[in-house]
């Protein structure tokens, strides 16, 4: 039986990916990857490694995830050096933590090797850092994505703070989270900040506030993040890398 690496590809620049990460892709067997996951990563890999796509995007899942976990502890039970490959940061919204589980229970060894996660770094090469002395003491990272179906699982009333919110995989939901914020209180003039393809060459920006971001942004191509708070301001001065 092998041994499974959880592994984080970072945000999409491929010089993002950590040395632990790169020394385990150079070492795979086979690796198992997502749509996220910079492909270039994958010119890494050593000569008759196998490559297993299982795609997906902002949850639109090509295969299950039940599928997925099955396909990883089916290519641990092969192959001595397992990797799979995630964007950013395999437990943030990525699912890693349910992949562990499932390899537990079946006995096989795994590790997990953390990646720089989109909901700091994207912003980051937006030049809006998510925490900014005198302006906020803290930040979060929240799901855009809830089922249509069942009722909303985010504390919208809790939303009231300066905190700065980092949604991820909420572009299709932009206009029920402005919405939903604008109805706890805040003001329609608070600034909001939608990154498309953050890290990658194509990164692009789209600064508004709460009443207009989704007519400016809606459009924008995926994987995309939304920013909401004061430090958005900053984006003007510190904007760096899409210059
Ligand atoms: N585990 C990942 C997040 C998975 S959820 C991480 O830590 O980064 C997928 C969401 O992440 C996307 O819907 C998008 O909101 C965000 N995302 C990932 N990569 C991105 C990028 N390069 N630019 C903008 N948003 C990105």
């Amino acid at each position: 039986m092998g041994k499974v690496y959880l592994t984080g590809a970072g945000p999409g620049d491929i010089d993002l990916l950590t040395v632990k990460a790169l020394r385990v892709i150079r070492k795979a067997d086979v690796i198992i990857y997502d749509r996220l996951a910079n492909p270039e990563i994958l010119a890494e890999a050593k000569d008759g490694c196998e490559f297993i796509y299982v795609g997906k995007e902002d949850s639109h899942h090509t295969l299950p995830q039940e599928e997925i976990n099955e396909v990883i502890y089916q290519s641990a039970l092969k192959h001595d050096m397992v990797v799979r490959l995630k964007g950013g940061d395999p437990l943030v919204f990525g699912r890693g933590g349910e992949e562990g589980l499932y390899l537990r229970e079946r006995g096989i060894k795994f590790e997990f090797i953390p990646g720089i996660t989109s909901a700091i770094a994207v912003p980051e090469y937006a030049g809006i850092p998510v925490t900014h002395r005198g302006i906020t003491v803290s930040f979060r990272v929240v799901t855009g994505h809830e089922s249509k179906k069942k009722k909303s699982q985010i504390p919208w009333e809790n939303y009231k703070t300066d905190d700065t919110i980092v949604f991820l995989m909420g572009l299709h939901n932009l206009d029920k989270i402005t919405r939903k914020l604008m109805e706890i209180g805040k003001p329609k003039d608070h600034p909001v900040a939608v990154i498309s393809r953050g890290t990658r060459p194509d990164e692009k920006t789209v600064i508004g506030t709460l009443e207009d971001i989704y007519q400016k942004a809606k459009d924008l191509p995926t994987p995309a993040l939304i920013v909401v708070g004061e430090v958005v301001r900053l984006h003007e001065q510190l904007n760096w890398f899409e210059k």
